[in-house]
């Protein structure tokens, strides 16, 4: 089924990634870490649907959306930060992707983070902390890091940042090895998340295995 929502506002969230609200549907339900193909209301522009994370809650009254720009190109990405409120575009029904299975170490790379967003959001409101939950976040620069003060501030919430292409003894530089996984996972308590792109998604599997985690305690999803 085919929605077409209103923009209310875009806001700047680092320099090419933007946090956009739009109403929501009546009736229009997802789980936290769900997504769906979204398209621009435009000429030439309603066939090319591309797959994006709610990062809103679904109690909440507005559909929002975190989105990182490819501007190299003018695909749908390098379009979303010239959208304006009033504007429109199309969604389809939320699918798949990651859901909450337990606590546990979320693994990021990028535009990977967004379903932990709506994810640890839910989980937050739920408990009202974050405790027995970590967030490893691999970007290329500090610069890129998505909402760093919010997961920050979350509270009960452990961070570690990775930074690739940034020399900064803030961060730890990548990438991330079976040792770093080691200091941050207890094998057989928690469920281990990795999101983002098809080389993170293929490597850390088996680094998590090797530092002791089952199979089946890893969820998996590919940004790319
Ligand atoms: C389940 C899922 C959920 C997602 N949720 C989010 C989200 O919430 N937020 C978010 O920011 N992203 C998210 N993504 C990623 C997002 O879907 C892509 O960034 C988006 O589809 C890119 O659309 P585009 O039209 O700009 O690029 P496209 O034209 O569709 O480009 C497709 C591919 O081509 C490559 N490419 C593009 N331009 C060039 C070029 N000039 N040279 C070489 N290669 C190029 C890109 O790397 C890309 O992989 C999600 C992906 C998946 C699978």
């Amino acid at each position: 089924m085919t929605h077409r929502l209103t923009l209310q506002s875009i806001k700047q969230v680092t320099h090419n990634v933007v946090h956009l609200t739009f109403d929501k549907p009546e009736g229009f339900d997802f789980t936290p870490g769900q997504a769906t193909e979204l398209a621009l209301d435009q000429d030439g522009w309603r066939d090319e649907g591309r797959p994006f994370t709610f990062t809103s809650l679904p109690e909440e009254d507005t559909l929002d959306f975190v989105i990182k720009s490819y501007p190299d190109h003018d695909g749908v990405t390098a379009r979303i930060p010239k959208l304006r409120p009033g504007d429109h575009v199309l969604i389809g029904d939320a699918w798949g992707a990651i859901e909450d299975k337990g606590d546990g170490v979320f693994i990021a790379g990028g535009a990977g983070v967004t379903p932990f967003i709506s994810i640890l959001r839910a989980k937050l409101a739920a408990k009202g902390t974050l405790d027995g939950n970590t967030l490893l976040f691999s970007n290329k620069t500090e610069a890129d890091i998505i909402l760093k003060d919010w997961f920050e501030k979350a509270e009960g919430l452990k961070t570690q940042w990775v930074v690739t292409d940034q020399k900064d003894p803030r961060y730890e530089s990548g990438p991330i090895g079976v040792k770093m996984l080691k200091e941050l996972v207890t094998p057989g308590r928690d469920i281990c998340y990795v999101c983002g792109p098809d080389s993170m998604v293929e490597d850390l599997p088996k680094k998590l295995e090797a530092a002791g985690v089952p199979d089946a305690q890893i969820v998996t999803e590919d940004f790319s």
